[in-house]
């Protein structure tokens, strides 16, 4: 019976014979296939990556030296370019379209020969908390099939909690990884805004997207992403140094100067439980030697209207490509006048309701006689944000928040009160709007049963201690709740 526990010992077992990359892909369909109501997945790649495992376990078999990633059974959100398979983001207006490149993130993946498994279900376009936005449904929390399992990397965050794949790829705009990893009760990393290069990743808001990783061992993620980052000669947001090779072998006894925002911590939306958890947490980090300490932040409330107001204005640009000629669906012929029909049929039978809202609302922010009011003043919020991080940094390694106010929820609870469910972004979209990583930490359980999690960030491109404070609390802190 196959098992998985990290990456390193899945490698160490197929270089001892005593399991197969066969026998683990043939694992993960037999799951996929028996979790199926969990609706995680929007494709499987079942004879195709039968057929990777195949060959993988032939190359062992004539001794050729193992890459990085050597069978390690991968999903990625189907916002991820991959050559030659469908890619639509959940939309209808995407629906059977082909990718005809491949991302830059999966395809470093498989040049360290990782299997690709499938595409997850997601909200459409990524926008969303609930994974309720999508034209292939809702996906399941499996650990409590009535529960949202967070969004909008919900398929992704489900695939890794019900031992659907061993590691999976989301992205992360406002919290879209961190929080269905908190939701689900498995670790959800956000790297430094052009860590992971986006080209291939469709884009929602391009100034806030970030390729983030699900995954279970913290040495995982941190392997992940080492394949992924890097620069990249097709997107120039993308980071130009290189991580270093060993920084989480090498995490001596370092202590961290963590800190936190009371104003975070206080907030009138944080259920109690969260908030007595996460205080519980720093005073145990503060016994064993970190320097805990309260930094004002003043500009809490803030957060997220800046976020919703330059996301949708980047979406409402970004989206315009979706006209109905160039790519994807079509309104049929005969059912409209001119030009100008053509294209709002198009785009309103083509794109959800959620969609639909944000444009509108980008599209607002962005005009004429609205700009200097909505658009240019989140601008101005963000540049306060950012330097409130680089003040922050200065005099601390790390950043320590709650993931999201709540636990995950019952499906369908908040589907018409979407004010509601932007607010509950507000502990995520920091990271998002001043670059700086952040991860999402399964530490604790609720009363009522759901999993939650702590929340840590560092400073913008130090993806490196964010990982070795992670590895540290994980080790430290998981088993002592
Ligand atoms: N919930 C946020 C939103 O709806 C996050 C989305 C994301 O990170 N892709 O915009």
């Amino acid at each position: 019976m196959f098992s998985f526990i990290s990456i390193l010992q899945y490698q160490q077992e197929l270089s001892q014979n005593t399991t197969s990359c066969r026998e683990a892909v043939q694992h993960y369909l037999e799951r996929i296939e028996s979790g199926k109501r969990l609706n995680a997945f929007t494709e499987v790649y079942s004879k195709e990556a039968m057929e990777r495992a195949a060959q993988l376990d032939q190359q062992r078999k004539d001794g050729l030296p193992a890459r990085k990633l050597h069978g390690v059974v991968i999903a990625i959100k189907d916002v991820l370019c991959y050559k030659d398979h469908t890619v639509t983001a959940a939309s209808r207006i995407l629906k059977d379209f082909t990718s005809v490149y491949t991302s830059t993130a999966v395809q470093r993946l498989l040049d360290e020969d990782a299997i690709i498994i499938g595409s997850c279900n997601c909200d459409e376009f990524a926008m969303g908390s609930t994974n309720e936005n999508s034209v292939y449904g809702n996906v399941l929390n499996a650990l409590d099939e009535t529960k949202v399992p967070g969004g909008s990397s919900g398929g992704s965050a489900v695939a890794v909690q019900a031992g659907l794949c061993m590691a999976s790829l989301g992205s992360d705009t406002g919290g879209s990884v961190r929080q269905p990893a908190d939701f689900c009760g498995i670790t959800g990393f956000k790297p430094s805004y052009g860590r992971i290069s986006r080209y291939g990743l469709i884009a929602y808001a391009s100034s806030f997207d970030q390729v983030g990783i699900f995954g279970t061992a913290i040495e995982d993620i941190d392997l992940l992403l080492k394949v992924m980052s890097g620069p990249d000669a097709f997107d120039s947001t993308a980071l130009q140094n290189t991580l270093p090779e060993y920084s989480l072998a090498m995490v001596p006894d370092k202590r961290y100067r963590v800190a936190y925002f009371p104003e975070a911590l206080e907030h009138p939306s944080l259920d109690k439980e969260i908030r007595h958890s996460i205080y519980h947490t720093l005073e145990q980090l503060r016994a064993a030697g970190n320097p805990v300490s309260a930094v004002s932040f003043n500009l809490l409330d803030y957060v997220v209207p800046a976020y919703y107001v330059l996301t949708t204005a980047e979406a409402s640009s970004n989206l315009s490509r979706y006209d109905g000629i160039r790519f994807g669906y079509r309104t049929p012929a005969g059912t409209y006048d001119d030009l100008g029909g053509f294209y709002k049929k198009t785009r309103s039978e083509g794109f959800g309701k959620e969609v639909q809202r944000r444009i509108m609302l980008g599209t607002f922010v962005l005009s004429a006689g609205y700009y200097d009011a909505y658009f240019h003043k989140a601008l101005q919020v963000r540049r306060m944000l950012v330097n409130k991080t680089m003040d922050l940094f200065r005099e601390y390694d790390v950043l320590v928040l709650p993931t999201s106010p709540v636990t995950a929820f019952p499906i369908g609870d908040k589907s018409g009160d979407p004010i509601a469910v932007y607010l509950s972004d507000i502990y995520t979209v920091f990271a998002n709007l001043t670059g700086i990583p952040g991860i999402a930490l399964p530490l604790y359980r609720h009363s009522n049963g759901m999993p939650f999690g702590l929340q840590a960030m560092a400073n913008k491109e130090d993806d490196v201690t964010l990982l070795q404070f992670s590895k540290y609390i994980m080790g430290n802190y998981r088993l002592n709740q």
